[in-house]
Parts: C-alpha cells; sequence; structure tokens
C-alpha cells in the first residue's frame, strides 16, 4: 500500500475528517494526494546590461496559478486526481539579469505560501532554467534547496523546463522527476508541462514514488536557440529520439537541454537526464541520447540563413514577394535583449529606400519610448511628432533614435507594452511602446492598423520566426545585429563557462558521455 493510501487510512480510523481542502471526491474527505505547484521562470542574458524589477514576473499566486495552466482547469481530470495548492507561479518575458532584491522577494513569498498547506506529497516545479540573479549561480538549483528546506525531502518534486535551460547537478539532485519541451519553437510548451503533472500523479497513484534512477550527463555543447530549431536537421531527428526513448518500458522520462548560451556560469551547456526504475536501461538511454548529440554537433547551422544587415536590406528590396521578413536578432527580447537598441532601426531610417514617404514599405518591430510616447499622447493620432526613442538600457551601440514622422495609431492596454504608437517615419512604420514587448502575432500587427501581409518588408526584434511570421515570410533572412543576445557567441567572450567546449573549442577530443547516477533527493 503506498504512503499516501496509509495516511488517508488513518485519517479514516483516528480522525474521521479531513482538514485538507478537497476539490476532488465531493463527499468532503479526502484521499486524494497533496500537491503544490511553485515555480519562477525567466531567460535572462548576462551579456545585457538590462535589469529583471520584480513586477516583470506577473506573479500569480493561489488558485490565479490554475490559469497558467489548461490541464487543471477547474473541470479538468487531473485536477480531480489531487488536492491542489498553488504557491507562487512567475513568469518573465525574457531580458536581463535579475536583481537580487527581486529573486529574495519572489522566493521568500513563495516559501511562505507553501508553508501555509504542509505536508505534501508531490510539488510540480515549473520553471525556464535560464534564470541569472545578481551575485548568485545556478538559482533554480538554490530555489530547489530553499524548498526542499521548507517541504523535506518526501515530496516528490515533478520539475517542467524549456529545453534552453541549464540542468545543474544540484537541481538534478533535488528534483525526483525531470522533463523538458521537446520542440522548438515550443508549440509543446503545455503538453510537457502536463507530462510533468501525469508523471507526478502517476508516481504518486501507483505507489511507486521518487524514480529508482536518475541519469545525468554534461554534454559539453553550448549552442544558440536559432542554431537549433527542432524543425530542421539535425534538430528535427535528434529530438525525434526523445519521446520513443521515454516511452520504454522502465523510463519514466527522457530530455536533452540545449543550454542557454547568454549567461556565463559553469552550468551554461547541454545535458541529457533520463528517469526510471530499470538501472540499465536508464543509463543506456541517456547516453545513446548524449552520443546521438554529440555526433551531429558539427551539422547544426542557422535556421535561415543569415547575413549583415546591410545585405539582408539589399536582398530585402530585390525581393518582388512580400512580406520579406528580417530579423534583428542581437537585440532579441524574447532571448533575454534589452530590447531597445537603435542600431538596426538608424541603419534602416538612414537608408535612402525608405526616405520617401512611397518609398518600400517597411514595419519596424519594435522601439521602447515611454517619452516618446507620452508626447504621443499629447499630439494624438494624426499630428506630427519629432522626438527620440530607444537606448535608455542598451546604448552601447547606437544613441536612442530620433523620430520625425505622423502619428498613425495609439493603443492602450497591452499586459506588455501598455501602450503603442505607430509612427510613420518616410516609408517605415516604426513601432513604439512605452514598455518592451515582442511582436510574434499578426494580431499584434492587425491590432495597431498594420498589415504585415501587405507590406514589402518586416523588420522584427527576434530569432527564429515563431510559426505564425514563418508561414505569411515570402523571403526572411536573420540578420547579425548587435546587442544582449549576439548570435556571434564568439564575440561573448566567455570566462567561466567549462573549456573545452564544442564549438568554442572546436578541435576537442571526444568527451566522457558516460552517464552519472544522480543520488535521491531523499538520500
Ligand atoms: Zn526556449
Amino acid at each position: 500500500m503506498n504512503r499516501f493510501l496509509l495516511f488517508s487510512v488513518s485519517i479514516l480510523l483516528f480522525t474521521g475528517c479531513s482538514q485538507s481542502t478537497n476539490t476532488g471526491s465531493g463527499d468532503g474527505f479526502s484521499n486524494l494526494p497533496r500537491i503544490a505547484i511553485a515555480g519562477i521562470a525567466i531567460e535572462s542574458s548576462t551579456f545585457s546590461p538590462a535589469r529583471t524589477n520584480e513586477e516583470a514576473f506577473h506573479a500569480r499566486t493561489g488558485d490565479d496559478v490554475f490559469s497558467f495552466y489548461p490541464f487543471l482547469s477547474e473541470d479538468s481530470p487531473n485536477r480531480k486526481r489531487a488536492n491542489w495548492f498553488p504557491s507562487l507561479k512567475g513568469h518573465a518575458l525574457p531580458g536581463g539579469t535579475v536583481t537580487r532584491e527581486a529573486y529574495e522577494s519572489l522566493v521568500s513569498k513563495t516559501l511562505e505560501l507553501l508553508k501555509e498547506n504542509l505536508p505534501y506529497d508531490g510539488l510540480f516545479f515549473d520553471i525556464h532554467g535560464a534564470m541569472s540573479v545578481e551575485g548568485l549561480d545556478d538559482p533554480e538549483g538554490d530555489l530547489i534547496v530553499r524548498i526542499r528546506e521548507v517541504i523535506g525531502k518526501k515530496t516528490i518534486i515533478s520539475t517542467s523546463m524549456d529545453l534552453h535551460g541549464n540542468v545543474s547537478w544540484r537541481l538534478a539532485n533535488h528534483t525526483d522527476l525531470i522533463t523538458c519541451y521537446r520542440m522548438a519553437p515550443h508549440e509543446d510548451a503545455m503538453e510537457s508541462k502536463k507530462r510533468a503533472v501525469d508523471n507526478l500523479l502517476s508516481r504518486i497513484e501507483s505507489g511507486k514514488g521518487k524514480p529508482n534512477y536518475k541519469a545525468w550527463i554534461a554534454v559539453p555543447i553550448l549552442l544558440p536557440g536559432e542554431k537549433t530549431s527542432t524543425r530542421i536537421e539535425p534538430g528535427k531527428s535528434l529530438y525525434a529520439k526523445v519521446a520513443p526513448a521515454s516511452e520504454q518500458e522502465g523510463i519514466i522520462d527522457a530530455a536533452i537541454w540545449i543550454g542557454y548560451a547568454w549567461a556565463d556560469e559553469p552550468r551554461n551547456h547541454a545535458v541529457v537526464m533520463v528517469t526510471g526504475d530499470d538501472k540499465e536501461l536508464v543509463k543506456t538511454t541517456a547516453e545513446n541520447l548524449a552520443h546521438n548529440f554529440w555526433d551531429v554537433r558539427s551539422e547544426f547551422e542557422f535556421v535561415a540563413p543569415t547575413a549583415t544587415l546591410n545585405e539582408s536590406l539589399e536582398m530585402a528590396i530585390e525581393s518582388t514577394e512580400k512580406p520579406f521578413i528580417i530579423s534583428d536578432m542581437g537585440d532579441n527580447p524574447t532571448a533575454g535583449g534589452a530590447g531597445d537598441v537603435t542600431w538596426t532601426l538608424k541603419k534602416i531610417l538612414d537608408h535612402p529606400e525608405f526616405r520617401d514617404e512611397f518609398g518600400t514599405s517597411l514595419i519596424y518591430a519594435s522601439i521602447p519610448g515611454p517619452e516618446f510616447v507620452e508626447k504621443a499622447i499629447e499630439v494624438g493620432v494624426g499630428g506630427k511628432i519629432d522626438a527620440h526613442a530607444g537606448a535608455i538600457i542598451d546604448d552601447r551601440y547606437s544613441p536612442p533614435v530620433r523620430l520625425n514622422g505622423i502619428i498613425q495609431s495609439i493603443e492602450h492596454g497591452d499586459r506588455n507594452a501598455e501602450t503603442e504608437v505607430v509612427v510613420k517615419v518616410g516609408s517605415v512604420q516604426v513601432i513604439v511602446t512605452k514598455k518592451r514587448k515582442p511582436y510574434h502575432r499578426i494580431e499584434d500587427f492587425t491590432n495597431l492598423g498594420l498589415n504585415p501581409e501587405e507590406t514589402d518588408i518586416v523588420v522584427v526584434k527576434i530569432g527564429y520566426l515563431v510559426p505564425e511570421l514563418y508561414n505569411i515570410r515570402k523571403g526572411w533572412i536573420m540578420a547579425l545585429t548587435p546587442g544582449g543576445v549576439d548570435q556571434d557567441l564568439e564575440r561573448l567572450g566567455y570566462k567561466r563557462i567549462l573549456r573545452p567546449m564544442f564549438p568554442l573549442d572546436k578541435d576537442m577530443s571526444d568527451p566522457d558521455l558516460s552517464a552519472k547516477f544522480v543520488p535521491a533527493s531523499n538520500e
């Protein structure tokens, strides 16, 4: 008999009622497992001067946390399988290093909330895995240790991560179950989180508890996400091996992390992990995945052609079909760039092709400029404006850019941008935001009266295109522009990552890819 059944039988015999709030059985008596939810998620670049504060995490607490997870909605089967105790779940857009103050505040709120409903049979730990915090290495490893100090060692923790996160030995040690996305772009994000919860529930319900074995392999590869999309080879075939590997008898889950290239800590590298009860199979499955990864290391290329900005603009101008999309990669806020680098926009505005109102049409998305937005609100739609935007946080490459044009639209209420303004300068429609925001969906543009499908050139601060933009592109180039997430990793100047590391040390010899068994969290 498993532990929580024993627990409920003892309640029956000795207390006759349960103190816990029962969302499942409806008889006011609980024999369901008690599962907490916690997580702080961000991808943050240490090569960007930007800082991330607490409000950027839009932290939700208590029942509001359920709104993140459709598979835990009120009527969902999983909701009825446990008594859920959401603590705090914060999720920020990628950005710069998190301030120590913000991190400590989020952690202490999480721990206080967890203390309210002890003990737990399980905890769903939902993180990204690439958080950088001022003066602290391996923040997710720190967070799980501090959670363990509150909830104890018996609770089964199931961790869900982004494949661009990092799995330190410490994190692997203190979690029991662990999984990550198998697709980039992350179309399977919710499916992965659900898998983490399903695995947790089934280990609790079956009484099997913690896995007998966790294999961990550090793979000395560090690549940008823009080279490792699972839409194209070799990422496609590599990641296609993960699901079959995890479906074997004796295996709970298998996962490959690409890791995060824009932070400089010893934990920044690829990792393979496999969990399960069959020792030999856990070991060989992990080693096979690690070797498969290592064997294709030289085949990773950028997912689309890359070029300098000037070359990219020439190609886009020559293209006869629209839209031609240019990824302004170096300052991609969805990877951790400050998002306010003006270097690319300045070059575009200086280009003769775009000076005339009736020149080649171009949408630039986007540049933050809170003061510009304030002035635009004063002037109103249709009015003329002459003001500066951008380069408040990251002015290393170019100063604030002058935008002298006509205001075409002003929209309020976006969760990230708060206020968005479209200003037309020559033939360029520039989106200026109060706060930074990534432009990923067609709706992000059409809400502002813009029509990307009928525009000659669309420039977005992004790396690989998300599906909606990918589907409308008639041409696409990724411009190697400067910023906090420069794609030319050799320009970054790492000091603390482990060496040798591929591809920085191109001629390194084959590494030891034998599986290391991580101690159980309660050992
Ligand atoms: Zn990712």
